[in-house]
């Protein structure tokens, strides 16, 4: 396969942009092979910069629900790019896509929007801590929450060690103390703190991926969320759901339709920037009008509801509520993810892929994963095997053990079925 374009572009970009790439994940240092550099996408496909095309199951990290270019989107924004493309001064559309939101996911009232993930977690634990006036901050291991400092900690090592380190150099340990990050789908660990005298009063809020899927897909156990819902109530802390992946893939109301559980707030993004920089937290009316400028908690963005975003947000949305939209996503994810999953089952094989609507995860070397101490024991060689093997194959999978797969309305069955050939035959000639 010869990829010399991709590797001279790849070369140059690493002389001037750290590692070549502007988020680490691409830079493919797992896989142990040459990113990919990308030309274009459409539908399904993209097509690197030396022509070979790959179906893709990364779907710019799950924003693309409707695959490439989708030609909705597209006429759409060039159209509205005609009107000028940003104002840093009120549209109209800003509220046509905050109605939309809020007309499909109840818990939300009142929504603000912003550029990235990041940007949504951070301003929403803000507003946690400036409403409740409380400091600590509950995280759950192996969820990722974007890259503001009081996340990036890792947790101690024992029941009640909840004494967090920073996970990236750069951030005072102040900063992170005020965090604890407790095991996912662990109930007895998260009531132990709860009631810990330390923790009882000052925990502002509870942040969570009710789906995992940064350490690939887990759904929480209803228990679990049931609990936290209690839980937080009882305490007068407020619950956050981290819908950012989630949001509009797992269902049309997301994880917290699919768990019928009402959050205080939640943050969103991808899916509700069709391919463009969107993101947005909201919830409770008087939770929300706590921000600047009705309330004390500032938060702000020169290029936030910017129209382009929002025509793209829009047009996602009105794809997605089309009649029959999720049951032909769920009818494309069932026909990859049922016959691997026979084929395990049918083998006995040392694995298991794990499921929530429209993102899955294939994971080598345990049968159930159900937190991130089970995600450390997984196989991660044989994962960045399968991705070598699949990318000759012309198919293109997140470059990690650790992430979810993304289906799109855009894929096509044979390339489905082209895909889970492949991954059966791999692991048919790879068997452990
Ligand atoms: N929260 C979750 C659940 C995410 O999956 C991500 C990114 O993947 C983020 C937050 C951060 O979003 P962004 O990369 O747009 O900053």
């Amino acid at each position: 396969m010869n990829r010399d374009k991709s590797q001279a572009i790849y070369e140059k970009l690493c002389q001037i942009i750290p590692g070549g790439v502007n988020s680490p994940v691409r830079s493919c240092v797992a896989m142990g092979q040459l990113p990919m550099v990308v030309e274009q996408g459409l539908g399904d496909l993209v097509t690197d910069a030396d022509g070979h095309s790959y179906i893709d199951y990364c779907g710019s990290w799950g924003a693309l629900l409707h695959g490439h270019a989708h030609p909705q989107i597209l006429s759409a924004v060039q159209k509205r790019m005609q009107k000028g493309t940003s104002f840093g001064i009120t549209t109209a559309i800003e509220g046509e896509l905050a109605q939309e939101v809020i007309r499909l996911i109840p818990s939300i009232e009142k929504i603000r929007f912003v550029n990235s993930g990041t940007e949504a977690t951070m301003s929403v634990v803000r507003l946690a801590r400036g409403f409740t006036k409380r400091d600590v901050i509950i995280k759950f291991s192996g969820n990722y929450h974007g890259h503001a400092d009081f996340f990036l900690i890792q947790a101690g090592s024992g029941l009640l060690d909840v004494s967090s380190t920073a996970s990236s150099a750069g951030i005072p340990e102040e900063i992170v103390s005020q965090t604890l990050s407790l095991p996912y789908n662990d109930i007895e660990t998260c009531r132990a703190i709860f009631n810990h005298p330390t923790y009882q009063s000052r925990i502002a809020a509870v942040i969570l991926e009710p789906v995992a899927g940064n350490m690939g897909v887990i759904p929480a156990d209803q228990a679990f969320i049931d609990f936290l819902r209690e839980e937080t109530c009882r305490q007068g802390a407020l619950l956050i759901f981290d819908e950012v992946m989630t949001g509009f893939r797992v269902a049309k109301q997301g994880a917290q339709g699919f768990y019928g559980v009402r959050p205080d707030l939640t943050c969103l993004g991808k899916i509700i920037g069709g391919g463009f920089p969107v993101a947005a937290f909201g919830g409770r009316r008087d939770i929300m009008d706590f921000l600047a400028p009705l309330g004390p908690v500032y938060q702000a963005g020169t290029l936030s509801g910017n129209p382009l975003a929002m025509e793209a947000g829009l047009q996602s949305l009105k794809l997605l509520q089309e009649p029959g939209f999720y049951e032909r996503l769920q009818y494309k994810t069932d026909l990859i993810v049922k016959p691997i999953q026979r084929k395990i089952k049918e083998k006995g094989w040392n694995a298991c892929i794990q499921q929530a609507g429209a993102m899955f995860t294939l994971f080598f070397g345990k049968e159930q994963i159900r937190d991130l101490n089970d995600v450390l024991k997984i196989n991660t060689v044989q994962f960045a095997k399968l991705f070598r093997s699949l990318f000759k194959q012309g198919i293109y999978l997140p470059p990690s053990a650790y992430e979810a797969w993304f289906m799109s309305a855009a894929h096509q069955e044979a390339h489905l079925e082209k895909t889970y050939q492949a991954v059966i035959q791999f692991m048919e000639e790879n068997e452990e």
